[in-house]
């Protein structure tokens, strides 16, 4: 344990944030340092922007993801394709979705995988209302972009089965050479995976 070199108020500071991912105790009291440099500009407005993050954040009815508001603000997006949907892990995989302006579709977070291993099983998942959600609204495809693990997997068979007599295409994502990856530095599963994805040219 690092000696102590501030009151305990600042060192509990440190010690939150290095509890943040990609911080560790270094750059935890860096950031620490400057947070409390700039107390007007940056610590004042981030520990209210905290303080109604903590009262105003709910997670959407619809579709599971993080928001201020019940539906979402994506759900609530008339602009949006509503015959695609998109399955999601985490609401993290859904703002790279959203950052990469990959798809204009509404979200269903599934909040994990299914692990037999660990436990995880359906109901543990936001999966119940998947099948309704699907043949109440206009869906034509689901796409299913859940993560290239075999539990990401075991979850996509399992989404599959539950939605196979619904009239809907159920797609997932290619698994491939990344772009600007060169084949010489793949593994041989993505190689494989790839040649078994090739499309027309
Ligand atoms: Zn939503």
């Amino acid at each position: 344990m690092a000696e102590r070199i501030a009151g305990p108020e600042i060192e509990r500071l440190i010690q939150l944030l290095a509890r943040l991912p990609g911080l560790g105790p270094r750059s935890a009291r860096r950031a620490a340092l400057h947070l409390l440099r700039k107390r007007e500009e940056l610590l004042g407005p981030l520990a209210d922007a905290m303080q109604v993050a903590r009262e105003k954040i709910v997670v959407c009815s619809a579709c599971g993801n993080i928001d201020s508001c019940d539906p979402c603000t994506l759900c609530r997006d008339e602009r949006r394709n509503p015959k695609l949907l998109v399955v999601v892990e985490t609401v993290a995989d859904l703002w790279a979705l959203e950052r990469a302006k990959a798809v204009s579709a509404r979200y269903h977070v599934l909040g994990g995988t299914l692990s037999p291993l660990d436990g995880i099983g359906p109901k543990d998942l936001n999966l119940v209302n998947l099948p309704e959600r699907v043949a109440s609204g206009q869906i034509e495809e689901v796409i299913l972009a859940v993560n290239a693990t075999v539990d990401g997997q075991t979850t996509a068979h399992y989404i599959t089965e539950l939605l196979n007599h619904l009239p809907v295409r159920i797609t997932r994502l290619a698994h491939g050479v990344p772009v600007g990856g060169e084949l010489d530095y793949l593994d041989e599963g993505t190689l494989a995976a790839a040649m078994r994805s090739r499309t027309d040219f």
